[in-house]
């Protein structure tokens, strides 16, 4: 027998899921060919690519995480010193284990679905309550996407809900000794809102200046020094002026509250809480602020409710609040945040405990003291006089400053150098007392200086002691969760627990139309957590970071390639943030052509809710356009639109394929109309794993797109984040793409500032994207994309019969997505929420309820789920609609049905009380294929009025529960 040598297996067979029979007896059921002739019937030939991808040769799992290897290895990983909000920690290993590197943690979904969601919902309610513990304030969020955007929202926050003698009031101070990145991306984001952004020394601000309404202070500050701010915030309060202070939360460990000293909002990153540095991210950023607030505060709020037994339940709180509901009236346009992130700094929390917590902060603090005794024992000024772990020290001259960098880059060590001749060096979890030594060594023979004493010898010596009431004498973390789970075998269980309440990939397909959960493959992800990729630091020089840049011009040009643009930035953290980057790059060039009052932005009435959010966030105003009964856009009012505000037209917001699931054919004219009236095209690009390689946003004649990558690329959802939204532009756009105020992200002088506070945003789960471009290779990419266009026909052709299909294409095709009418069942009484939850019944998430059109499901099964997966998931539909038809002709009750009482837990069918009027079998094993693989909610239909009119957002003290029994 001959044998081919070159017959590796391919992981575009390990992604795509389907086999060559399945696919056989799919396109049977569409009543098509071959999958060409569906994708011939589907995307509209002229918009077609008659080109292969010109991307390289892909590779084995085994080929690519050999090469990978050797590219990480050019990262050289340095001690970092640089601080500036980016620390090392230790991730301990049963969270690294079992939540960073677990699929069961990182393939679930934002917890739309609460009732099988409780498990990352408990863990972020941990996190809201370690927030406001440390911080002193009422009332924290589940997460933002760093510190940077942070402090941007809490300005937003304070300017949006100005009283009446600050109406006018159009100025923002942010204090000097704020990290500088922060400094950059406040001025990004108050500039469109006409917020007008001093730095300066706080000392001297003249807080009855009638024109200021806000103010950020660090705390301790970029310097390190560690100042009490309680009288200053008096005063600004006096005179009706918020204050937000950004807060590391090691150092609140052992501090004062700034809610202690008054402050209205506290922010900050909880990266140091066991998230590897990651040369820029992802981490959580937080927000915890006063209770007044509460329907202001942007992003997610976990809340406690009850469900249907009265059992305490966790959901996220007030949604009301959000950018997919208030549209163009948000004042945020978060959606992806950073909750696995959040999780983990939780669980870092909930490991140590306050008193771990307190070891590890007095232990940093205590290298810093010894640290500087040391330096000053040599001869060095150190100038803080209140320090937490980060000290300035000052050296004679510029040359002293470089000679001691030198030194301290030969022997691995990186500090951050200041212009006027000061060297800051931030200490860590890791730092020990051999790493002090090394450090007085670094400066000692930089400067031809001799050490005469032993760093050991002092450090069995070294008192701390925190001054000027600057102490913190409050408790922390009291609640029992932060008090069990020492042991890891505690540890270990608590995750364990609560990763089974959650439903994620790992169980079963999770259709939700626009979110593209496909798979998230091993290969791809085991290089996120090598520590060449963990252990950067973003500020870090960048010929230290040769790997991470040869990844970002390579996935750049990839990504140039799939979307037929000229050029990339990596920088926004979000499919959100990257609109709204996209759109001030748009804003940025009608600016530098003297256009600046170009200021309207179209968007259809069927976009997702961040674009409007984002328009106005970039100081846009929107002007929503018709769709027409197939839900196209109506192409008449669009060009009516265009022409009536053709003066100031800045751009349209445009989703493609629409998020109706249908390639429009007029496409290409409705760019040109916009082109015609002075305006640019910005693609929503939530969609894109319709496009890759069968057509692209340049070549329907958009100017810019975002790509979720945590969407199409691979990168796991986390449980509602991370993700990455990079956007892609046309080359007289290139130029106006985000800049970055430390370090030069290669995009030249015209450069906006930063959007982001990392310059590659959250570069560490790049790689994923990469490794599954690398993998796929042109071919197996093209292949995926008509294989989701497949997979969703095959349902599509197996659900219309039951549900009606509310638009499709010319040709009757879906394309990756289709949405499903539910809406002709509320005669009967059913909503599409019964069904989404009674389908947690059968062992599935339900797929996108209610977007965009209320009272519909979208689904999206993507390529990565096989025919007996689809048939599992049609078959419960199918099911379910019988189960309708039993209510809708009265043989079942109205109200006391399967699909009202659904969720059913197991608590309920083992009781020895069974009272529905049908069988437990029917009510938890419906179909056979269930008990063979059952997932048990672990709460019943849960109550969200009964929780946002008796809103809790953080751990109650057990004890709570108990009395409420007794009652
Ligand atoms: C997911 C999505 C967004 C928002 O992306 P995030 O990454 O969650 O910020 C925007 N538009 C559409 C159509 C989407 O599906």
């Amino acid at each position: 027998m001959k044998i081919d040598l070159n017959n590796f297996e391919k992981f575009e067979e390990r992604h795509n899921s389907p086999n060559h029979t399945q696919i056989e007896e799919m396109l049977k059921v569409i009543g098509v060919a071959s999958v060409d002739e569906l994708i011939n019937e589907t995307v509209p030939a002229q918009i077609r690519l008659n080109k292969a991808l010109n991307l390289p040769a892909p590779q084995t799992e085994y080929q690519f995480l050999k090469s990978f290897k050797k590219l990480a290895q050019k990262n050289r990983i340095f001690k970092s010193y640089i601080g500036m909000g980016y620390y090392n920690t230790i991730v301990p290993g049963v969270i690294l284990r079992n939540i960073m590197e677990n699929p069961g943690w990182y393939t679930a979904y934002t917890p739309y679905q609460a009732e099988i969601a409780q498990g990352r919902l408990e863990m972020l309610l941990n996190f809201q309550t370690m927030l406001t513990d440390l911080t002193g304030m009422e009332i924290a969020n589940a997460s933002l996407l760093d510190e940077g955007t942070a402090a941007s929202e809490a300005m937003n926050l304070f300017f949006s809900t100005k009283k009446k003698d600050k109406k006018k009031a159009t100025k923002f101070f942010v204090s000097q000794t704020c990290h500088p990145q922060t400094i950059d991306v406040m001025i990004t984001r108050a500039e469109p809102l006409g917020i007008e952004v001093v730095v300066g020394d706080y000392n001297t601000l003249d807080l009855t200046d009638p024109e200021l309404f806000g103010i950020l202070l660090q705390y301790p500050d970029t310097n390190g020094e560690v100042i009490d701010y309680t009288d200053f915030i008096a005063n600004a309060a006096a005179n009706n002026v918020k204050v937000a202070v950004a807060a590391d939360l090691l150092a609140l460990v052992m501090l004062k509250a700034p809610g202690e000293m008054g402050a209205d909002a506290v922010v900050g990153s909880a990266q140091r809480f066991g998230v590897p540095m990651g040369y820029g991210g992802p981490h959580a950023g937080y927000f915890a602020t006063k209770d007044e607030y509460k329907r202001q505060l942007p992003g997610r709020i976990i809340g406690v409710s009850q469900d249907a037994d009265g059992n305490p339940a966790y959901r996220m709180a007030l949604q009301t609040r959000e950018q997919h509901i208030k549209r163009e009236k948000a004042t945020s346009n978060i959606c992806t945040a950073q909750v696995l992130l959040a999780v983990m700094a939780s669980a870092y929390a909930v490991y140590h405990g306050p008193q771990g917590l307190k070891r590890i902060a007095y232990r940093v603090h205590g290298m810093a003291a010894l640290l500087k005794q040391s330096l000053e024992q040599l001869g060095f000024e150190v100038n803080n006089k209140n320090f937490f772990e980060t000290l300035k020290v000052t050296v004679e001259s510029e040359e002293v400053k470089n000679n001691i960098r030198k030194v301290a880059e030969e022997r691995e060590s990186n500090f951050r150098y200041f212009a006027d001749n000061t060297i800051g060096i931030a200490l860590n979890q890791t730092t020990d007392v051999s790493h002090i030594a090394e450090i007085v060594q670094i400066f000692a023979d930089a400067t031809g200086k001799t050490v005469s004493f032993d760093v050991q010898a002092l450090a069995s010596d070294i008192e701390v002691a925190v001054e000027g009431g600057l102490q913190r004498t409050s408790d922390f973390l009291t609640h029992p969760v932060f008090n069990q789970y020492h042991s890891e075998h505690e540890m270990l269980r608590y995750l364990k627990r609560l990763e089974n309440k959650d439903l994620s990939l790992v169980h079963s397909m999770i259709s939700l139309g626009s979110c593209t959960m496909k798979l998230n493959a091993t290969a791809e992800m085991i290089p996120v957590t090598w520590p060449e990729f963990g252990q950067m630091h973003p500020f870090a020089p960048k010929e230290q970071a040769a790997g991470y840049q040869e990844l970002f011009a390579a996935l750049e040009q990839w990504l140039c390639e799939i979307t037929g643009f000229d050029a990339f930035s990596l920088q926004p953290n979000s499919g959100a943030n990257g609109e709204y980057a996209g759109l001030l790059t748009i804003r940025n060039y009608h600016i530098a052509n003297g256009e600046g009052h170009r200021d309207i932005v179209l968007i259809p009435s069927s976009a997702h809710g961040t674009n409007p959010a984002s328009a106005v966030l970039a100081g846009m105003k929107v002007v929503v356009t018709k769709c027409d009964e197939n839900g196209n856009i109506d192409v008449a009012d669009l060009k009516a639109r265009a022409e009536q505000y053709k003066d100031n037209l800045s751009s349209l917001m445009v989703t493609y394929p629409s998020t109706h699931g249908v390639f429009e054919e007029s496409i290409i004219e409705i760019c040109q109309i916009i082109h015609d009236n002075g305006g640019r095209v910005y693609m929503d690009g939530a969609n894109m794993n319709a496009q890759v390689g069968l057509t692209n946003p340049a070549t329907i004649g958009a100017d810019v797109c975002h790509l979720n990558l945590h969407k199409t690329f691979c990168i796991p959802h986390g449980g509602g984040g991370p993700g990455m939204g990079p956007i892609g532009v046309v080359s007289d756009l290139a130029p106006y793409l985000p800049g970055h105020a430390v370090i030069d992200n290669n995009v030249g002088e015209k450069a906006g500032h930063a959007v982001s506070a990392a310059p590659w945003g959250s570069a560490s789960i790049l790689p994923i994207s990469y490794a599954y471009i690398a993998m796929m290779g042109g071919e197996g990419l093209t292949n995926a994309t008509k294989t989701a266009i497949l997979n969703a026909n095959y349902m599509q052709n197996r659900l219309k019969e039951h549900f009606p299909i509310l638009y499709v294409g010319a040709n009757g095709r879906s394309a990756h997505e289709m949405i499903v009418d539910c809406r002709q069942f509320k005669p009967a009484g059913i909503e599409v929420e019964d069904i989404a939850k009674r389908l947690m019944d059968y062992g599935f998430h339900a797929p996108t309820v209610s977007f965009p059109v209320p009272g519909t499901m979208m689904i999206e099964p993507t390529e990565s789920e096989d025919k007996a997966e689809l048939d599992r998931f049609c078959d419960a539909m199918i099911s379910i609609r019988e189960e309708i038809r039993e209510v809708e002709e009265g043989k079942a009750d109205a109200v006391n049905n399967v699909l009202k009482n659904a969720p059913h837990t197991e608590a309920i069918v083992v009781a020895t009380e069974w009272t529905l009027p049908y069988s437990r079998e029917k009510a938890v094993y419906p179909l056979p294929y269930v008990s063979a693989n059952k997932f048990w909610p672990t709460v019943r239909r849960i109550d969200s009025v009964f929780g946002d009119r008796n809103l809790m957002c953080s751990c109650i003290p057990v004890s709570d529960y108990v009395e409420e029994e007794v009652i």
